[in-house]
């Protein structure tokens, strides 16, 4: 997400390290550094020089500080005007009051209508909604089916105008303007409290097409009208973002296929450029591969300062309090780490999906973006698979594990010895660093941002 903008910035920073006064050039220069890796990154023009100006002004006028040195408030001015063109605050759903509250989605096709569909109900259904789609696309061959298979993957029903179509190759016929008021319909006697209706999209931007998302926007009456956009689609997000904000005067933006590789900067600009608040991030195919947008989290994700924030809502959302209750008490009474508590950990872990994006999300971060990228999820199924090998014994009292047991264990869990004593060493490592934590000492601990 925003890899190389995020490395320029970092790089660019870190020029600035342990300098004690910085001149006009150097905050020129650092300026000049900041306007070529967002214009790299596909920010828009008018963006990237109203945003370099302002870091400027406020870098020269800036009072000397106490607290931070030049560099570090470099990096906080910079920080406080990505905030600025994200959209500044969080922005919530917009509630309706009394009846369902009804959601259109709007974008091109391809963007990830379809896909955010799903995953926003099941993140809304988690909180305790009772979501319903409505398949109003009946534009792609394919789209109605598509909506009840997300819908499935979600456990949320959807209201589709052909139950009968099977084919992926039949073309649901009707209009797609009846279909969304009859969905809308059907959820308000139902008793659903959102309604989210997912409209047909084109490959380019065309009178027609937002002729028809307009009469859909006016049939339904929608409390949020909200606009797809691929991250990765470039420049020309900023042209789609302004036609969608003439033509159907969207009220949010969702940013979809952050996961990619793609430079991504031109996502950043939609906010500034349409004045309209980016609400949700999607970052992949799964139905959990979403989140809420906080600008400023994504801001300090960019500047490499971790978003920490992010991470702990994504483990409170799988977090078992009865064993972080449990290890924690193990951890005050200093009692010894087992293979067991190390097993406990991995399954807590796993629950909270890929291990790399969690990795991703710590502070520094991108300092080590190479090794992370290489990183094998495969590899905690070997580590469970070799304990899983140990006897109930062997996980609580690891010392007993010697040759013979080693070899046991690598033929019952298909790996070789040299990776089961690589396993056996950093366990040592660990539980050692549980101690030292323990017992209070915490040097020798990685740090976080350093300048
Ligand atoms: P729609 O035409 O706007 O409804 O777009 P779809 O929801 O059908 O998505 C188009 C393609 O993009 C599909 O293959 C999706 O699986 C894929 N897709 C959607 N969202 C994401 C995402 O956040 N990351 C990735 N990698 N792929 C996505």
């Amino acid at each position: 997400m925003f890899n190389s903008l995020s490395d320029r910035l970092t790089a660019t920073f870190k020029n600035l390290r342990g300098k004690g006064k910085l001149t006009e050039a150097d905050i020129d220069a650092t300026v000049r550094e900041i306007r070529r890796a967002l214009l790299d990154a596909d920010v828009a023009v008018s963006v990237v020089r109203e945003f370099t100006a302002h870091v400027k002004e406020r870098a020269l006028g800036a009072e000397v500080s106490e607290a931070l040195n030049p560099g570090q408030q470099i990096v906080k001015i910079v920080n406080e005007e990505l905030v600025s063109i994200l959209g500044g605050q969080t922005r919530r759903i917009n509630m309706a009051k009394t009846g369902p509250t009804i959601i259109m989605l709007a974008g091109l096709q391809g963007a990830g209508k379809t896909t955010l569909a799903g995953k926003l109900s099941h993140w809304l259904k988690k909180q305790g909604h009772t979501p319903m789609l409505v398949a109003s696309d009946l534009q792609r061959p394919n789209a109605v089916t598509q909506l009840k298979v997300v819908g499935d993957r979600a456990g949320v029903p959807v209201y589709a105008p052909h139950p009968g179509v099977t084919s992926e190759f039949d073309t649901p016929t009707g209009d797609p303007v009846q279909v969304a008021r009859d969905g809308v319909a059907e959820a308000r006697a139902k008793l659903h409290d959102v309604v989210i209706v997912d409209t047909a999209g084109r490959l380019g931007v065309d009178a027609e097409l937002m002729q028809q998302a307009r009469n859909i926007r006016d049939a339904i009456n929608p409390n949020e009208v909200l606009f797809v956009i691929d991250a990765m689609i470039g420049q020309d997000a900023v042209n789609t973002a302004n036609a969608f904000n003439e033509g159907v005067d969207f009220t949010g933006v969702v940013l979809s296929k952050l996961d990619g590789d793609a430079r991504g900067g031109a996502a950043l600009s939609v906010a500034s450029v349409t004045g309209k608040p980016i609400m949700f991030a999607s970052t992949g195919e799964n139905v959990t591969d979403f989140e809420q947008f906080h600008p400023d989290r994504m801001a300090s994700r960019i500047l490499d300062m971790g978003d920490v924030l992010s991470l702990i809502e994504q483990a409170e959302q799988t977090w078992d309090k009865a064993e972080a209750d449990r290890m924690a008490k193990k951890f005050v009474d200093q009692e010894d780490f087992t293979f067991e508590d190390f097993l406990a950990q991995m399954q807590q872990i796993r629950k909270m999906g890929s291990m790399k994006k969690m990795l991703m999300m710590m502070p520094g971060a991108a300092q080590i973006r190479q090794q992370l990228e290489n990183f094998d999820e495969k590899e905690i199924d070997r580590v469970e698979a070799i304990v899983r090998s140990m006897t109930p014994h062997e996980r609580v009292a690891p010392k007993i594990i010697n040759g013979s047991r080693r070899a046991r264990i690598a033929k019952g869990s298909g790996v070789t010895v040299s990776e089961v004593n690589q396993l056996m060493e950093r366990f040592a490592q660990a539980q050692k660093m549980m101690k030292k934590l323990a017992s209070g000492n915490m040097a020798g601990m990685p740090g976080g941002m350093q300048m």
